[in-house]
């Protein structure tokens, strides 16, 4: 199989998806890659494996919900990236990006964001029960406004990526900064 220019826009969407929410929530950005497999965005938050839902402390959730924005932030990139490709008459680009939409937020695959993501909460929430599941829509909700936001800077940082494959977190924070 052919990995096209599209195939690569999508997963540099994605990835600048998570880049930009982090850096839109302070997150230290460390490496952003892709390549025709997929990508890979390195920040510097991390959650303790170790909470207990008894003890969290208020700086316990905002942690617990900055990951959660930034795991979702891929998946929400790829809409994003559908509705936009749509409007401006690319359907195939648009097909692919909802595509990928699709199977990230059904992902079950261990390591995937939304297993990640699905860990996080049980591990804050104590259980995935309508009030966890619940909190997920809203957080969702949370990162498809932070991505609108800053959909021309994630643009920005695609095609950085699309041209190098490899930033470095300075050179990322740059392109994310110098763009309106
Ligand atoms: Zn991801």
């Amino acid at each position: 199989m052919t990995v096209t220019l599209d195939d690569m826009r999508v997963i540099a969407y994605h990835e600048a998806g998570h880049a930009v929410v982090a850096w839109s929530l302070g997150v230290l950005i460390k490496e952003l890659r892709i390549g025709p497999n997929g990508g890979i965005c390195k920040h510097a938050l991390t959650v303790s494996p170790l909470l207990d839902p008894e003890l969290m402390g208020k700086g316990d959730w905002m942690k617990v919900e900055k990951q959660a924005l930034i795991l979702l932030a891929g998946e929400v990139a790829e809409q994003i990236g559908g509705q936009m490709a749509e409007l401006a008459g690319y359907g195939e680009l648009a097909e692919l990006c909802n595509y990928a939409h699709d199977a990230s937020s059904e992902s079950i695959v261990p390591g995937s964001d939304r297993e990640e993501l699905r860990e996080l909460v049980q591990l804050a929430f104590g259980d995935l029960g309508p009030h966890a599941v619940e909190w997920i829509d809203r957080t969702e909700a949370k990162a498809t406004d932070i991505v609108m936001d800053h959909w021309s800077r994630v643009c920005a940082l695609s095609n950085a990526l699309l041209n190098k494959n490899v930033l470095c977190g300075t050179e990322a924070i740059q392109v994310i900064e110098l763009t309106e």
